[in-house]
């Protein structure tokens, strides 16, 4: 694989993969056959594969890495706006390559520090609820959170933000959004503190529920 930086179109394999698209199963193959993978046994080129989607699909979604090649800021203006449910799966995806794939033992000790800024940058473009500070060329994101247990827009005096912790990734965090409703309809309590933070219990049901929904989403 020839690699010329650490974006994520920074090598002749991201390069091929989309100059291959033609439809969103095409740019889907790669973030599924991740997921799909058991740990630790996703090779480079799937790797790099599946980080060219990812970062495709956040182009499409508004919010395009700074090094887009042309040819695929063409690309990304084709395709629909993408599920919650498919990005979620790149989000997913994304982490697997992140924690435990042969690319992250490739970036190594000296260059995996920026390598692992470019994925942080990747994953929070993802997350249509996190804050998007446009860069360069980007097209602003109409605004607004989606919960993530009913996917409709949340007004503010329901708005629940709760970090969830990356596994294995130590200080890195996602953030959820949650209508104050659906948390109180959906987990056993106590759901907030006096302070009105979220309690762990609760975090531990959130985690259980994003991790069954995304394996629900996976199926076909
Ligand atoms: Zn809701």
């Amino acid at each position: 694989m020839g690699v010329w930086g650490t974006g994520n179109f920074s090598n002749d394999t991201a390069v091929d993969f989309f100059d291959s698209i033609a439809s969103m199963d095409d740019l889907m193959r790669p973030i599924h056959s991740v997921t799909a993978e058991p740990l630790d046994s996703v090779d480079a080129d799937l790797a790099s594969e599946a980080l060219a989607a990812a970062d495709l699909l956040a182009g499409i979604l508004g919010r395009p890495a700074t090094d887009l090649p042309k040819e695929a800021q063409t690309l990304i203006t084709k395709f629909d706006q993408p599920s919650i449910a498919l990005l979620t799966q790149a989000r997913d995806a994304t982490v697997r390559v992140l924690e435990s794939s042969e690319l992250a033992q490739l970036w190594g000790e000296e260059d995996g520090p920026a390598w692992q800024d470019v994925i942080g940058d990747l994953l929070e473009r993802l997350d249509p609820n996190t804050e998007y500070k446009s860069k360069d060329h980007a097209i602003p994101l109409e605004g607004g959170f989606v919960c993530s247990i009913c996917e409709t827009f949340i007004p503010d005096h329901e708005l629940t933000n709760v970090e969830i912790d990356i596994a294995n990734m130590p200080g890195i965090t996602s953030g959820w959004y949650f209508h104050r409703s659906c948390i109180e309809d959906n987990f056993e309590p106590p759901h907030f503190n006096k302070h009105g933070a979220v309690e762990d219990p609760l975090k531990e049901q959130i985690e259980q529920f994003l991790h069954d929904k995304n394996n629900d989403s996976a199926d076909p």
